[in-house]
């Protein structure tokens, strides 16, 4: 069958690079060495390397893996298809530097640091009234160290719900108690005002701690994945039938990866005041992006009935994210953040949606089939969109970022 094989190859590789370097009609011994490891045309490929008739030539078929993996720096039709994404994934790991090292920097510090100053000069009964009936132990003034440790270990116990933003505990101070404390002996101004240091002192570190950030670095690895996994995918299929069965399973799973850890940040960000929201989506569209991965790797779904179905899952993980941003618009319909963030999330749909639609429609080889083997065939251009998509995500996550850091809840 190899055998076979490899006599069908060499017959049918007018098209191979090495025969045309060497000039038409002369094929030496030299030639007809590299005529098996020549580019070949679409006919002359087996059954499971056949994916796009409009592709006519410039195939690699079944060499060996050391030139599959020189193949990456020689021209062929896969070589923008490895490119795209190689350089999709440097990118995203440029991204995720820059985002360990440098966005810290992007929230406003400045703006926080003012606010013990502000608390400093606030209205000093207003904030014993409103600390009153939080804390038993306030009617006894003097005794400093026990409020300290009253406030500290309320705000521990606080810490521990994800719901209860530093914001939030502002909010709730504030809100707690209504004038009781309005009776002040202004004798007590003294000791009011060390109390109001304390609690500026203890309330400073809880205002410029800063939001998780684990779902943005969750996206960002899940881009690096699937970019990483496709460019290899274009790049080692031809190899061998098991190696492509394998590759296009990782292939799969990197952009179920891609789709569902892109929910984490708008999600987490958006829903981070509401935990029951906040939980079920995540946990929707991981179970969705889990299953997704599993239906892909099981062999009785490689038949081509199931790659409609496939093509399906895909299509509505990626469509679900439309409930979180409308319920997202609901709630903060208000703030300047959640219509910016809108904004990058309905661009990023259209990128992904035009590159949908042109790699379902194989726009533009079907018009001129043969003349974008190389160059500017569908696939490349899907590519280019993906990135594109998942780089206005990427802005879209530092604005959510920047919207918590700086308000909270
Ligand atoms: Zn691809």
């Amino acid at each position: 069958m190899a055998g076979e094989e490899a006599e069908r190859l060499a017959a049918s590789a007018a098209a191979a690079w090495g025969e045309a370097e060497e000039g038409e009609g002369k094929p030496g011994a030299g030639a007809k060495k590299r005529k098996r490891y020549g580019l070949v045309e679409y006919r002359a490929l087996p059954g499971y390397l056949r994916d796009n008739e409009y592709i006519h030539r410039h195939y690699r078929c079944e060499w060996p893996l050391p030139q599959v993996l020189l193949s990456a720096f020689s021209i062929h039709n896969e070589t923008l298809n490895v490119w795209t994404h190689l350089i999709g994934f440097f990118i995203f790991l440029a991204l995720t530097i820059y985002t360990a090292t440098q966005v810290p920097n992007v929230v406003d510090i400045q703006s926080l640091q003012h606010l013990p100053d502000v608390l400093r000069n606030a209205d000093i009964h207003k904030i014993q009234a409103e600390l009153l009936s939080c804390l038993p132990s306030l009617p006894h003034l003097p005794d400093l160290q026990n409020l300290k440790d009253e406030l500290k270990s309320s705000w521990n116990s606080m810490e521990v719900l994800p719901s209860l933003s530093r914001w939030h505990l502002l909010e709730l101070l504030s809100n707690c108690l209504p004038q009781r404390f309005s009776h002040t002996n202004e004798t007590s101004l003294s000791v009011l005002q060390s109390m109001k240091e304390e609690i500026a002192n203890m309330i400073a570190p809880q205002l410029i701690r800063p939001i998780a950030r684990w779902p943005f670095y969750a996206f960002l690895g899940g881009a690096m994945f699937c970019l990483f996994a496709s460019s290899t995918c274009h790049l080692l299929s031809c190899h061998s039938r098991r190696l492509a069965y394998i590759m296009l399973r990782l292939d799969y799973a990197g952009i179920a990866a891609l789709i569902a850890t892109s929910f984490y940040p708008p999600v987490y960000y958006s829903f981070m005041c509401y935990p029951f929201f906040c939980n079920l989506y995540l946990s929707f569209i991981t179970i969705l992006g889990v299953a997704t991965i599993a239906f892909s790797l099981l062999p009785v779904f490689q038949n081509p009935e199931f790659r409609t179905i496939r093509a399906w899952l895909f299509f509505g993980m990626g469509a679900s994210g439309v409930i979180p941003v409308l319920h997202k618009l609901v709630l903060f319909w208000h703030q300047p953040e959640a219509l910016h963030t809108t904004g990058y999330e309905v661009l990023m749909g259209l990128f992904y949606g035009l590159g949908a639609l042109v790699y379902a429609t194989r726009v533009p080889e079907r018009w001129m089939p043969g003349k974008f083997d190389i160059a500017g065939h569908s696939h490349q251009l899907f590519h280019v969109l993906v990135v594109a998509g998942a780089y206005t995500h990427y802005h879209a996550g530092l604005l959510y970022l920047k919207w918590r850091d700086l308000q909270g809840c």
